[in-house]
């Protein structure tokens, strides 16, 4: 990458600042229109809110009940043209709303068949109202207590940070240039005052450097309003940044195949218990923070909310001895300005997207949802081109396929390939990799599926530059049991020190530094 970038002294097409799902999601589509693009990331793909989510492909059957049926409907046909083109990674699973009123079952049965109705072509399964007994096939670990039955319906799940690489491969398959550990540091202008480019530090050398282009696309979601300010100091501040979070348990707490999703918490959010990845994910919380950081941690009254909250639903009710992994994430929900800091209720804030241009020719990029991620670049870039005046192109990604796109049922990757099938086609190369060398099928941990040829597989292919890259973004270790990820990391940080030529000082800093960001993930 970094060659590309020195073998190109004129003015990329289109900068994109930002390697979440947004950024990534826009070099994809502005490099299948034959764009030249370069994408920049701070710190590592998907550090940002976009490794932090629920992890749903879904049209948010909540703003359905808001009456926001134009972004329901956009949801869930980008909902399905995720699973169309990324079937290795996105799966359909079935959500189990439990009644304990009378009024319930006819109230979210007729929501939700609404739901799937809107979805036309793109459906996944039938809605339907379930008995008692039905209910709990599904859930056999649902409180029975005053349980009248339930109604099911189904959405999309897949592992974000995964999907995230995928789309990376993609974008620079289809001739974009991405670097992580870039960060922008300031942008160029013009003599006209129109940005023209950024200044940039590598954040592992600590060299500095500029990029010149002919538009630049501010797709950096939670921090969206510190570059802007560095554009137009008196710009007015679009984000109002709020916070969730998510723990995790073991299987145990919810057994089968399903998810359960409670419309109505005491805050009046919606809340999810779902199987992920052999373990159990329950969340989210949305509380309003002032400021936005890379490595936002819970807080305590978020933790103690979603304890209580899955202790009346679930009949072992989970303590804080059975978390194995907390994580928080922050929306960058686009709000009235200083929403945040005025009490306003961001659960109630449009989690539409919004493209803005300020006046400098900044080109943002921000809000909407991961599910919605293809379609925000299709906008995006539309507007970047008409800006820069680039040629006109059409959007190609309506059927692109994702890196690792193979067509296999959830069931056949998994007896194919086990824990491999995330990686879809490329599970073939990592298998081919422990051919040369048995040793390299070896867990990293017992508790977790992990081996040591994905270690390998993550430093060569797939830009992993830290331990934290790969226990937390190439694998999803930390994620799910970080004490695990703790014990796992002085045998990650051994294999990446002979794959990228760490010395033992590089090997400690790195250990150390994981060590610091894993004790967020742990509860104590
Ligand atoms: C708790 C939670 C649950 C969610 N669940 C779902 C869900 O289930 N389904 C769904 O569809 N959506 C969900 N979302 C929303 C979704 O995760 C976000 O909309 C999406 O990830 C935002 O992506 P992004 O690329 O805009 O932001 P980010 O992923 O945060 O990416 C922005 C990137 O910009 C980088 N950056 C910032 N400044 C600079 C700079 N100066 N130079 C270089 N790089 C920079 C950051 O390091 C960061 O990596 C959820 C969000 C949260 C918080």
């Amino acid at each position: 990458m970094w060659r590309r970038i020195k073998a190109h002294p004129q003015a990329w097409d289109i900068l994109v600042v930002g390697g979440g799902a947004t950024g990534v999601g826009v070099a994809i589509d502005a490099a299948a229109r034959g764009y030249d693009v370069l994408l920049l990331e701070q710190s590592d793909f998907g550090k940002g809110t976009s490794s932090r989510s629920t992890k749903l492909a879904h049209g948010g059957v909540r703003y359905l009940e808001q009456g926001n049926i134009g972004l329901v409907m956009e949801a869930l046909k980008e909902r399905g043209l995720l699973l169309q083109n990324a079937p290795h990674i996105v799966h359909d699973l079935a959500f189990v709303v439990p009644n304990y009123d009378w009024w319930e079952a006819p109230f979210y049965g007729l929501g939700l068949k609404l739901y799937q109705l809107l979805a036309g072509k793109y459906g996944f399964g039938v809605s339907r109202i379930l008995s008692k007994e039905e209910t709990l096939e599904h859930l056999p670990t649902l409180k029975t207590e005053g349980l009248r039955g339930g109604a099911v319906y189904y959405d999309g799940q897949f592992d974000d940070a995964r999907l995230l690489i995928h789309m990376v491969a993609t974008a620079f398959e289809q001739g974009a240039t991405l670097l992580n550990y870039v960060e922008v540091t300031g942008l160029t202008k013009d003599a006209q005052g129109f940005v023209n480019g950024v200044s940039v530090r590598d954040v592992e050398t600590g060299n500095e450097f500029r990029a010149n282009a002919k538009v630049v696309v501010n797709a950096t979601g939670a921090f969206t309003d510190l570059l802007r300010l560095k554009a137009e100091p008196s710009a007015t501040p679009m984000i109002a940044p709020s916070q969730g979070i998510h723990l995790v348990f073991d299987s145990s707490f919810l057994q089968g195949d399903s998810a359960v999703m409670v419309p109505h918490t005491s805050d009046g959010r919606v809340l999810f218990a779902i199987p992920w990845h052999g373990h159990t994910l329950v969340g989210t919380t949305d509380t309003p923070i002032a400021t936005a950081t890379l490595e936002p941690v819970a807080m305590e009254q978020e933790i103690d909310f979603i304890l209580a909250t899955a202790g009346q639903y679930l009949t072992k009710a989970p303590t804080r001895d059975d978390v194995l992994s907390v994580f928080a994430g922050i929306r960058p929900l686009v709000g009235a300005t200083g929403a945040a800091s005025g009490g306003v209720k961001t659960a109630a804030l449009s989690r539409d997207h919004v493209i803005h241009i300020d006046r400098s020719g900044l080109v943002t990029v921000c809000g909407g949802k991961w599910t919605t991620y293809r379609h925000m670049a299709e906008d995006c870039v539309d507007q970047a081109a008409t800006l820069a005046q680039l040629p006109e192109k059409p959007c190609g990604t309506h059927h692109l396929r994702i890196h690792g796109f193979h067509e296999v049922t959830k069931e056949e990757g998994a007896k194919q390939f086990g824990a491999l099938a995330v990686y879809g086609s490329d599970a073939n190369e990592i298998r081919k990799l422990i051919t040369t060398d048995a040793g390299l099928s070896e867990p990293l941990h017992a508790a977790l599926p992990y081996i040591k040829a994905e270690v390998l597989w993550a430093a060569r292919h797939e830009m992993a530059r830290t331990v934290e890259d790969v226990l937390a973004r190439r694998t999803r270790a930390l994620f799910l049991n970080a004490r695990a990820a703790l014990e796992m990391a002085p045998a990650v940080a051994d294999l990446m020190s002979s794959e990228l030529g760490w010395n033992e000082a590089t090997c400690t800093k790195q250990l150390a530094a994981f060590r610091d960001v894993a004790s967020n993930y742990v509860l104590r």
